[in-house]
């Protein structure tokens, strides 16, 4: 198996537990309002729009049907590539083999505690995963996901003996809601949050704050006893909504006030969970 990656990160504080590399993969089945990486969601289906604006000659049509060719050397990192792109996709992503991932973190084993694979939505590419980390393993390096949670749940059963742990994101607690800002409903988020929690694998999940969406104690009241209930000692991070790096319409909405986040770590705690914390 091969993945479609989109960038490499050599050392990362914020992905899991301790200093890791970060493998963030192309390719996401949800398109979230918010989206801080929107070239990341979908595949370059090769129409080349993007070619005759690069400024480094670095983009070149590619098979028929598939990617664009793209030569790194000729790459200027100017981004105008993925800013006229009308369908979210970078032509910058890079197909890599678990051998060759695996020569890009050995250098890096001795600095870092493990390896998160990011996105994206990792679980799209769960067969590459079943292969890529029993190899990250053998270096004595530990395996993390931040997914979505919204992939079935075969998908995670196939890595699970591989994975060390989970950082889930649980946007927004009503499913209606949840599907107006990311395309989907959120059932079977919740039911992989379940059986996350009962395989021992969930390490954190991630409420994002986000204006008009998961902006009130009740919403924070319901989805905190809903993860109370699985285990009150689950780690919770609510995550402050920033415009910066989104597009559309999000880009005018209004972080959430300094205040409000404290009180919603204060609703979470009050709905039974042990462990919450929240981004500046
Ligand atoms: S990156 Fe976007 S605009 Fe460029 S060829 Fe691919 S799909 Fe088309
Ligand atoms: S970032 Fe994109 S548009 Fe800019 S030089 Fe590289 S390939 Fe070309």
């Amino acid at each position: 198996m091969r993945a479609l990656v989109s960038r490499l990160l050599t050392h990362s504080f914020v992905d899991g537990p301790g200093n890791r590399a970060v493998i963030f993969v192309q390719g996401c089945q949800i398109a979230c309002l918010y989206c801080h990486n929107p070239q990341t969601q979908q595949v370059c289906n090769g129409c080349g729009l993007c070619v005759a604006g690069c400024p480094g000659g670095a983009l070149a049509p590619g098979a028929p049907g598939g990617p664009l060719a793209w030569d790194p050397a000729q790459c200027l990192g100017c981004d105008q590539c993925i800013t006229v792109c009308p369908n979210s996709a970078d032509p910058r992503a890079l197909s890599y083999s678990p051998q060759d991932l695996l020569a890009w973190l050995r250098p890096l084993s001795r600095f870092v505690r493990g390896v998160t694979v990011s996105g994206g939505e990792p679980m799209l590419q769960a067969d590459f995963l079943a292969e890529f980390f029993p190899l990250v393993h053998g270096e004595g390096l530990s395996t993390m996901i931040e997914t979505n949670g919204l992939v079935e749940w075969a998908a995670y059963e196939r890595i699970l003996p591989w994975l060390d742990g989970a950082l889930v994101d649980l946007k927004v607690w009503e499913s209606d809601r949840h599907r107006t800002l990311t395309g989907m409903g959120n059932e079977r988020l919740l039911e992989n949050l379940r059986h996350l929690a009962a395989a021992g694998k969930l390490t954190e999940v991630r409420m994002p704050v986000i204006p008009g969406y998961s902006d009130t104690a009740e919403h924070v009241r319901a989805a905190a006893g809903f993860l109370a209930g699985l285990d009150p000692a689950i780690p919770v991070k609510l995550l402050r909504f920033r415009p910066h790096g989104t597009t559309g319409p999000a880009a005018g909405w209004t972080a959430p006030e300094e205040e409000l986040m404290a009180e919603l770590v204060d609703v979470a705690r009050g709905a039974g969970l042990t462990t919450v914390s929240r981004s500046r």
